[in-house]
């Protein structure tokens, strides 16, 4: 349930609502607004059927909530949520790129990689060290000595690292060298992780899962805020469909949905979304045009040598071409890059 709380309430009737709210074992949410304040409630359903605050001072109006997910919820946060990661802000009027290698294959391939992505723009530093793979024979990364490139590298170009966590254990080693933890498609629905990362004081960037509903998926972001961390964006990476000419169908209206009901960032990933070199850069323009507030590009020195996603990893000089293209669709959507 939302409580509503009429633009002339004092301070004194928030604190009155909140109180009394919480008297009752339940949990308060505030979103203050330019106009208005929202308390998001939550706690047990029994009792916040039988709330009656309308007749308190200041309320305007109470509102049901009937969906699962609450602090993920519009309704319960109307503003944009503008994630703060040491410095680059997602989810405000500057579009903000992560690019870099799928996967941490050694200092020279990373640092070719970061001094190509840093020149051409992007802010954060992708790569992962810990590989999710298909199969088991495939590479796996090179664990905490690739955390250690990653930081290392992002540090001499000054840049932020996102990196994906794939075990919960690993979740204060990887807090020590990364500034987000990226929770792979196909753990989207590790809830015990999900719980875990609710704990951690570092964003994190939820992909969608191979495939998932944008209910599930919520549902999963709701988990991690519902631990106590607030810094939780999207990322649409494509999801399993029919289609076969494409790695994933890229689902950007995957987009829209979530900006109408979350207040969360989303980040789109064209490179896992259509496994296809030729597919990034227009799907990384429809991106913008669709409403994302950031990108996730794989981009590979030499991606005929790359040990995992070379088909879909852009070079530098691919990358640098788009990048100087997408300044033209930011702005056509009011937004920089
Ligand atoms: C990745 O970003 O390297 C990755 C494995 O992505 P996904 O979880 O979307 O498959
Ligand atoms: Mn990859």
């Amino acid at each position: 349930m939302i409580v509503v709380m009429s633009p002339n309430a004092t301070q004194e009737d928030l604190v009155n609502v909140v109180k009394k709210l919480e008297s009752m074992n339940l949990r308060t949410h505030l979103s203050k607004g330019d106009e208005r304040t929202i308390v998001g409630v939550i706690g047990d359903k029994k009792i916040i059927a039988n709330l009656e605050m309308e007749m308190m001072a200041g309320v305007e109006k109470t509102v049901r909530i009937t969906e699962k997910y609450k602090l993920v919820s519009r309704d319960f946060h109307p503003q944009d949520t503008v994630i703060d990661v040491d410095g680059v802000k997602i989810g405000g009027n500057e579009i903000v790129v992560m690019a870099g290698p799928c996967a941490v294959e050694g200092l020279e391939q990373l640092r070719e990689a970061a001094q190509a992505v840093k020149k051409a723009g992007a802010k954060i530093l992708r790569g992962g060290a810990y590989k999710p793979r298909t199969s088991p024979y495939d590479f796996q990364g090179l664990g905490v000595e690739g955390l250690k490139l990653l930081r290392q590298v992002a540090d001499e170009f000054d840049m932020k690292v996102v990196t994906e966590i794939v075990d919960r254990e690993d979740i204060e080693v990887m807090e020590n060298y990364a500034d987000i933890l990226q929770v792979g498609a196909r753990n989207m629905q590790n809830f015990q992780m999900l719980k875990a990362l609710g704990k951690s004081k570092k964003p994190v960037m939820l992909k969608r899962g191979l495939s998932a509903t944008i209910s599930e998926w919520l549902n999963a972001a709701e988990y991690i805020m519902a631990g106590g961390n607030e810094n939780v964006m999207f990322c649409e990476r494509g999801i399993r469909t029919y289609e076969t000419f494409t790695r994933n169908t890229l689902d950007l209206s995957a987009v829209a949905a979530i900006k109408e009901l979350s207040h969360l960032p989303i980040v789109v990933d064209p490179s896992h979304g259509t496994g296809r070199r030729p597919m990034v850069a227009p799907m990384s323009r429809a991106a913008i045009a669709a409403g994302a507030d950031a990108l996730i590009i794989e981009v590979h020195p030499h991606p005929e040598k790359a040990l995992s996603d070379g088909n879909q990893s852009l070079k530098p000089e691919d990358f640098q071409k788009l990048m100087e293209n997408l300044g033209e669709i930011a702005k056509a959507v009011g937004k920089t890059i």
